[in-house]
């Protein structure tokens, strides 16, 4: 846990979000501002500042992470049509919470290449 990151806050409750999914590791709630009809980010409890870190230390967890995703995405009803798993990381991807996490997208056709 660490104070002073907002998805730590998330997952203890501190910050309200609307959570999709829970197990006991990882966390899935909706993004406040979706970019999709489905846009709902997955991070386990535990803080790490990136997917490869986390993957690194606990590869086991990532793929908790992983697993979680596609369990949003058949509560939301997109497994069929389809989705997006996007771990943004560092500047030029615009990582804005430091925070490994999931965007799970879907509900519309998504472009590629990503903008
Ligand atoms: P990043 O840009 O780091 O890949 O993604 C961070 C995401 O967190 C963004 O999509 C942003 O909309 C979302 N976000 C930022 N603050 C909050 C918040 O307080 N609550 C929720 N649910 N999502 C947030
Ligand atoms: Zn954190």
């Amino acid at each position: 846990m660490s104070t002073d990151c907002l998805f730590c806050r998330i997952v203890e409750g501190s910050v309200p979000s609307t959570v999709v999914h829970e197990t006991d590791s990882v966390l899935a709630f909706r993004d406040i501002d979706p970019q999709a009809d489905t846009h709902v980010l997955v991070i386990p409890k535990e803080h790490f500042p990136d997917a490869a870190a986390m993957a690194a230390a606990d590869p086991k967890l990532a793929g908790e992470v992983l697993a979680a995703a596609g369990e949003v995405a058949k509560i939301d009803g997109v497994d069929a049509s389809g989705y997006r798993l996007v771990f943004n990381t560092g500047a030029d991807a615009n990582q804005t919470v430091f925070h490994a996490h999931c965007h799970v997208l879907g509900g519309r056709n998504l472009q590629w290449p990503p903008g």
